[in-house]
């Protein structure tokens, strides 16, 4: 075959030979490195969607396969880990089936369903449970699992259009940012809102001239739950008539809604009656205490919602209730060591990546606990009291390369001593 001359032109783009650094000869055509470039770029990126297609197709986990994988994460909540895994299993399967039933079409692209056949309503979830009980951990692993975009919004920042705050849109915005602008993956996301508690209806205290957050954001927030087209602006902020929107379908969008409800269980335990649980008043100390009201907001009802400030419409959108329980001292012990990513982990792997070996007595782990209960934020207050006691450790260790391992005890943990350190040398010496 003749070598390409000066003259040569790419058969892609028509560059000559001169004009591109090289041209790449095939029978009767040519191509140059720009061309090979952007061939590509555009092969990669049709291929990556295809196996999104594919995976979000194919991928619906049996519940218990979901329930195991929440295991890996969370400790405890078992109702609530139940419950979310049959939701989200029949949630997505009802989407893989109308997807199937939509012959030749994509994932993500319903197709009507046929006249006198069944339609499996769409069933978003409500959380209720204490702050740092795994709400958003819960929500967080499930879009993990299904491989699906996932956006988290906090609803005490949302507002009725046209008032000052955030749009109810910013919501889908997020999702589709966190899909990388790939609509139809979008839609099949999971959205988990923080706080919906906070947005109930006051009867108390209600401004009035304008409501911005109470039902007025219910009635706002009721659209995306049941599925509407959201014209969501691609830069997000306000909107204005000139901007061009992306168009969302929230209509198989799987909302989690989350919040601790305090109070609530006054509502319940009024709706009940008193004998919920027969704990005589000696048991009555904080565990106990604890106990019994797990057990009362495990018996809520949508009656409760109602009073609690929730309009019927919103409260018909959520119609999956679960309840997570207050973590007690030994599951908030079990967070710091079990889960996939413990915290205990963490540390043990970054101070391992200096040769150095981490031990935490059990004494030490169990005072954490009894301090993160009563800071009464459950396992969120973990973190902080780790960091802190782990601060002087994490700032020596990396300029001393002798050390072999720390120790941290309950006394390092009231902070009474400091951890324990132990030295290479020391351990050499004692071993001649
Ligand atoms: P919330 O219920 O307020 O949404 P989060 O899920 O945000 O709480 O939890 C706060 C922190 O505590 C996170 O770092 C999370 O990993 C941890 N956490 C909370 N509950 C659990 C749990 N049941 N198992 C393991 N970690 C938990």
């Amino acid at each position: 075959m003749a070598r390409p001359s000066q003259l040569t032109l790419c058969s892609f783009c028509g560059k000559s030979h001169a004009e591109v650094k090289k041209l790449i000869q095939g029978p009767g055509v040519y191509i140059c490195d720009s061309c090979i470039i952007v061939c590509k770029n555009v092969l990669d990126k049709e291929l990556k969607t295809e196996t999104r297609k594919s995976t979000l197709k194919l991928k619906v986990p049996k519940p218990s396969e979901i329930k195991q994988h929440l295991d890996l994460h969370c400790i405890g909540q078992d109702e609530a880990k139940r419950t979310l895994a049959v939701a989200v299993h029949n949630h997505y399967k009802r989407l893989q089936q109308e997807s199937l039933a939509n012959t030749g079409g994509e994932a993500g692209e319903m197709a009507p369903t046929p006249h006198g056949e069944v339609e499996i309503e769409k069933s978003n979830i409500l959380l209720i449970g204490p702050t740092g009980s795994g709400k958003t951990l819960l929500a967080r692993s499930l879009a993990k699992i299904l491989e699906v975009p996932f956006a988290i919004a906090d609803a005490t920042t949302l507002t009725e259009a046209g008032y000052v705050g955030e749009d109810v849109e910013n919501i889908i915005l997020r999702l589709l940012q966190n899909s990388d602008y790939d609509v139809k993956r979008a839609q099949m996301g999971i959205v988990y809102i923080d706080e919906i508690d906070k947005i109930a209806r006051k009867t108390e205290n209600v401004s009035i001239t304008r409501d911005v957050s109470g039902e007025g954001v219910q009635q706002a927030l009721l659209k995306i739950l049941e599925g509407t087209v959201c014209n969501v602006p691609p830069q997000g902020g306000r909107k204005h008539p000139q901007q061009e929107y992306i168009r969302v379908d929230t209509a198989n969008v799987l909302f989690i809604c989350g919040g601790a409800f305090v109070g609530l269980d006054k509502i319940v335990q009024r709706r009940v009656g008193n004998r919920v649980m027969g704990f005589s008043a000696a048991d009555k100390n904080h565990h106990y205490a604890t106990l019994e009201k797990n057990e009362i907001m495990q018996q809520v009802e949508p009656e409760d919602l109602l009073m609690y400030g929730f309009i019927p419409e919103f409260i018909g959108r959520l119609p999956m209730v679960t309840v997570l329980g207050e973590l007690s001292e030994d599951q908030l012990v079990s967070i710091l060591t079990e889960p996939k990513n413990a915290l205990i982990k963490q540390y043990a792997k970054l101070i391992g990546i200096e040769g150095v070996h981490l031990d935490f007595q059990s004494e030490a782990l169990r005072e954490l606990a009894v301090q993160a209960v009563k800071k009464g934020t459950g396992a969120r207050a973990l973190r902080g009291l780790l960091e802190k006691l782990m601060l002087d450790v994490m700032y020596d260790i990396p300029g001393q390369p002798d050390v072999s391992s720390v120790t941290i005890t309950r006394a390092a943990v009231l902070d009474e001593e400091k951890p324990a350190i132990q030295r290479k040398n020391a351990q050499a010496a004692a071993a001649a």
